[in-house]
């Protein structure tokens, strides 16, 4: 388009205006205030429950449980408060690491700045897939239509010129436009809307729904079989009260109250060891979805390759002339004949025309400036002597439709574009084909220039007619073959990807012999080398998911709306699929798939705005690495829900024997002790299992199932470690007795041996726990396999608990508050055992598992690699 006069501001106004009015930001979304959010983890439905159980406690005359009753609600308030309080901040601190570079013009040249840099006079540029970052006004459009719907709601987008106002927040689907800023961050519109929709929640995902799941089934299984308990208590004749008792406890004992907030915990966990290493979520949920993806389908250029373009060859009817040099530095050995290279400067001259991408120079070191396509077509001009300037009347960007781009001067209309795009609407097509094959068999991506006289067409241009209605009748000068080298690492990660049970597909705008040829030289085509172009895709949808249901499948010359439906026909398969996208269409795509990724450097804001996960290096490797951090969070999930679910079996036990023998075996634990577990012990090694490193083979199996609770989980801990752990308690709380006298068929003593057992079945549990959270820490490795200090918070948060619980036995008034007192050495003899006991029985099971796995290999995997294709 044609450059206005307006050199924009300078950069010294430009820095004194930033100073005066501050960044461009909108005010920080104002959150639901702190004391709301905590005065709400004592009102929910849990916290009520506890609350009339604490109140009908000292009704029923029992002021301590009241009390510690009411310390659980707080502590756990609290506790929860914290977490979610730090994992907001988490993804807070994410939020602000997502790119969002501007164009703006001062001092006369066009420079990039962060969208909070940008002021009130600022010009600003604009093209299609920026966000618009503040409120303009539009000086000069080409072509600009502007997605509005951030406010308008309606999914339209408007098409604008000059003087019409853009505001902050929409996105520009179409053309380009320089527009002066006229209000930046609280004073723009958006501002006034953010404010209304702030507090607005954002609906539910099914993780959360699933978790909320989880603990209402435990919370409402604990409440029947507390009042069960409380039945069986008047049955045998207790009195109510002390029936009551024991109904708050089993009822406490089962509800596991520190779950919630320490999931979301260790999901931002996930979420900051994934930005770590280039991968940014845009919401927590997405660490977990991430664990299961099943189907990759990425593009090429870019994600799979450098995008550090260069020319390697030119061809013209006059023949071909081989450009050898790399990067973008203006210099490199042409090899041609002098006709050849005469007509390679034509061809050179033109493309150059159409971009807008500069090779310059910077640090002794030549970059590309803009797209690194168009900058390699600025070094090729240079490389051939052919820079020719001439002044751009009018502009008609590239779009993935019509996959071709064009410019008026005064003399000519040049187009350049994808060779099939392009060589039906040429005059001379003869021999064409076969050259633009003949490059993409190389593996080069192919770009075919034309012209066509001008005064052909600046009638329709004039009449501001859709370009293909001029791009026609166009006289071929040439193809250039653009050569991008594949990034190192993605051969790897290819084979990770194969390793984990992981579909990948190249979706390509690219043309099928460069998209197979790539393909093939990084190990991403499968062996049935099965390459399609997306108008070949079968209409129907379950057709099609059959066909693209299969590693590396390259789909060539594919559209938006071709990406769309192979999303919805391969999500229909069951895949849980993450798809890449970069341009301003690829939204529905990205927002379809379960993981919509978009590039952090490239790319487009429209693209980043409706992904799940940006990759800062637009790097395919980091997909992958995205995904085993995902699989590793989804385990530490799994690991703490095992760890504080044993622990509730031990806590039950008491109350079972207590019930089944009708009252006459004493109750091991009280009511207080429990609660000391569930709130006070456990606590910290649940967090520190929500910290367990990735494990190195999480690539190395196909995808886990969906669900965070399954039978392995329940075997596990209702057939394994929560039997082991009651079965030592017991052992020890009987032990005391049996020392101290008592024989079976005897009344059972109360008084100080009584206070001595308990002790001795709590600190069993404690114990138990304290080995549990090691066995935890692998579904696959016995404790003796472990890298001890691999989990440093786990080995404090242990130590921790076992302090915790020389106090619980060890302070007088502590001791005498939880109705127990320090075991008796036989008692604490048998309690110390239930360290190796968990740990034997968890490795015995493991071993089991393993022997099972190898008995049987992989027969799920083998299923779905050989689902039928069509
Ligand atoms: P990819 O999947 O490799 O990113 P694109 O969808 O970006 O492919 O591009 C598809 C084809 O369109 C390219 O192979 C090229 O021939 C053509 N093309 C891409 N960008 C431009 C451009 N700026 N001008 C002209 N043609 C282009
Ligand atoms: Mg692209």
């Amino acid at each position: 388009m044609t450059t206005g006069t307006a050199l924009g501001l300078s950069s010294v106004e430009a820095a004194a205006r930033l100073e005066r009015d501050g960044p461009n930001r909108l005010p920080a979304a104002r959150r639901v205030s702190s004391i709301r959010r905590l005065l709400a983890e004592f009102v929910h439905f849990f916290a009520l429950m506890l609350w009339v159980a604490g109140a009908l406690a000292f009704i029923a005359g029992m002021p301590q449980l009241g009390l510690a009753i009411f310390v659980v609600i707080f502590v756990n308030g609290l506790f929860a408060f914290a977490q979610e309080q730090r994992a907001e901040r988490a993804s807070e601190r994410l939020q602000e690491l997502i790119p969002d570079a501007v164009s703006v013009r001062r001092d006369g040249r066009q420079i990039s700045v962060r969208a909070a840099d940008v002021v009130a006079g600022d010009a600003v540029l604009l093209t299609a897939g920026d966000r618009v970052p503040a409120d303009l006004l539009i000086i000069e459009a080409e072509g600009l239509t502007i997605d509005e719907s951030m406010l308008s709601g309606e999914s339209v987008s408007v098409p604008l010129g000059a003087t019409d106002p853009a505001w902050a927040g929409t996105f520009v689907v179409n053309g380009e436009a320089v527009g002066e800023c006229v209000a930046i961050g609280e004073q723009t519109r958006l501002a006034d809307i953010a404010e209304l929709t702030n507090n607005v929640r954002p609906p539910k995902t099914p993780l959360a729904e699933e978790l909320d799941r989880i603990v209402r089934t435990i919370a409402i299984m604990a409440v029947c079989v507390g009042s069960g308990f409380f039945l069986i208590a008047l049955l045998v004749g207790t009195p109510a009260r002390d029936g009551f008792l024991f109904a708050v406890g089993v009822t406490v004992a089962l509800v596991p109250e520190g779950l919630l907030p320490t999931v979301t915990l260790s999901l931002a966990m996930g979420a900051q060891n994934m930005a770590r290493q280039h991968a940014l979520v845009r919401h927590l949920e997405a660490v977990e979805t991430l664990g299961s993806v099943t189907f990759i389908c990425t593009d090429k250029t870019g994600t799979l390759t450098y995008n550090r373009m260069s020319v390697a060859e030119v061809w013209s009817p006059a023949g071909v002339v081989a450009i050898d040099g790399e990067g973008y530095q203006p210099t490199a050995a042409i090899l041609g004949d002098p006709a050849a290279i005469d007509a390679a400067r034509l061809v050179a001259s033109a493309a150059r025309m159409t971009s807008r991408g500069r090779a310059v120079e910077a640090d002794g070191e030549w970059i590309a400036r803009g797209d690194p396509m168009e900058a390699a077509i600025d070094a090729l001009a240079h490389r051939l002597d052919a820079v020719e300037d001439a002044s751009i009347r009018a502009h008609f960007p590239f779009d993935p439709s019509r996959r071709r781009e064009s410019v008026l001067t005064d003399e000519w209309l040049y187009v350049k574009g994808a060779p099939d795009a392009l060589i039906p609407l040429v005059t001379n097509p003869d021999g064409a084909v076969f050259e633009v094959e003949a490059r993409a068999a190389k593996g080069l991506r192919v770009l075919a220039v034309a012209r066509r006289p001008a005064n052909e067409v600046v009638d329709a241009i004039s009449r501001h007619a859709d370009p293909v209605e001029f791009e026609t009748g166009l006289e071929l000068l040439g193809a250039i073959g653009l050569e991008d080298p594949p990034r190192v690492e993605v051969f790897d990660a290819l084979v990770a990807c194969r390793r984990a049970g992981i579909k990948v597909a190249m979706l390509t705008g690219d043309h099928p012999t460069t998209a197979r040829a790539i393909a093939r030289r990084i190990g991403l085509l499968g062996a049935d080398e099965m390459v399609v172009e997306g108008a070949d895709l079968p209409a129907d949808e379950a057709v099609l998911g059959a066909l693209l249901d299969r590693d590396g499948v390259v789909v060539s010359r594919v559209t938006p709306a071709d990406k769309l439906r192979i999303a919805q026909a391969l999500q229909r398969r069951g895949h849980v699929l993450a798809m890449t996208g970069d341009g301003v269409n690829d939204g529905p795509a990205l927002r379809t798939a379960d993981i919509g990724v978009a590039m952090g450097r490239s790319g487009t804001d429209v693209a980043r705005a409706a992904a799940d996960l940006v990759l800062l290096d637009d790097n395919f490797a980091t997909i992958v690495a995205a995904i085993a951090q995902g699989r590793g969070t989804f385990s530490n999930i799994r690991r703490f829900l095992t760890y504080h679910l044993t622990d509730n079996v031990a806590e039950l036990t008491p109350f079972v024997l207590w019930a089944l023998s009708g009252g006459r075996f004493p109750l091991a634990l009280g009511v207080l002790q429990i609660l000391c577990l569930d709130i006070g012990t456990d606590l910290l090694p649940a967090l520190a299992l929500g910290a367990e490193a990735t494990a190195d083979d999480v690539l190395n199996r196909p995808p886990e199932q969906r669900h965070l609770i399954d039978r392995s989980l329940l075997r596990r801990v209702f057939g394994v470690l929560g039997p082991t752990e009651a079965v030592v308690e017991m052992s020890a709380f009987l032990t005391v007795f049996l020392v101290a006298g008592w024989r079976p068929g005897d009344g059972f003593p109360d008084g100080r041996i009584l206070l001595e057992a308990s002790g001795a079945a709590f600190a069993a549990v404690v114990l138990g726990q304290m080995a549990n959270a090691f066995a935890c820490r692998s579904a696959r490795r016995p404790v003796w396999r472990m890298a001890w200090w691999s989990n440093r918070l786990m080995v404090s948060a242990v130590i921790v608990e076992f302090l915790v619980l020389l106090g619980f036995l060890g302070i007088r008034p502590v001791a005498d508050l939880l109705d127990h007192a320090p075991p008796t050495w036989p008692g604490l003899v048998v309690a110390l055992l239930a360290v190796p006991a968990v740990w034997v029985a968890d490795g015995w099971q493991k071993a089991r598992r393993a022997r099972r796995r190898t008995s049987s290999p992989r027969v799920k995997l083998e299923g779905s690699a050989t689902q039928r294709t069509v």
